[in-house]
């Protein structure tokens, strides 16, 4: 499969944010940390663009939470959505991947942070597994 150039839209739950992006999209995952566990209530399924690829069309309701001294995580004020991952000084933003209208032509293709995934839950699909963020391809 070849990389995803296309133009994608997408809205928190209330539209107060909205936003097309384009691709590259990349690092499709579904991350295990606990911190993705809490933040969507479930493993956290995300693929990335970089940041000077997405315009907002409504920012009325985006606000941030500094979730370590090297992240950040986006979410709509109003609705609650959670919606991106951001690390300091990255060209790239993680988003996440349920936020997007369908059909979004992206697809699950590794499992990150495995090594802290929940005890509610298995994995039962044959995607590859990393112990951390780190994908050796
Ligand atoms: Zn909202
Ligand atoms: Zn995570």
């Amino acid at each position: 499969m070849g990389v995803n150039e296309n133009s994608l839209h997408g809205r928190c739950l209330c539209g107060a944010v909205g936003f097309q992006v384009s691709g590259p999209f990349g690092r499709e995952t579904v991350c295990h940390c606990a911190q993705c566990r809490r933040w969507h209530g479930a493993p956290g399924p995300y693929t990335s663009a970089r940041r000077r690829d997405m315009v907002f069309s409504n920012e009325r309701g985006l606000a941030w939470y500094r979730s370590s001294t090297a992240a950040r995580r986006g979410f709509c004020r109003e609705c609650g959505s959670s919606l991106f991952w951001e690390r300091a000084g990255d060209e790239q933003v993680s988003i996440a991947i349920g936020c997007l209208d369908e059909p979004t032509g992206l697809a699950a293709r590794h499992h990150i942070f495995v090594a802290f995934k929940g005890d509610s839950y298995d994995i039962k699909d044959d995607l590859p597994q990393w112990p951390d963020g780190n994908i050796v391809d």
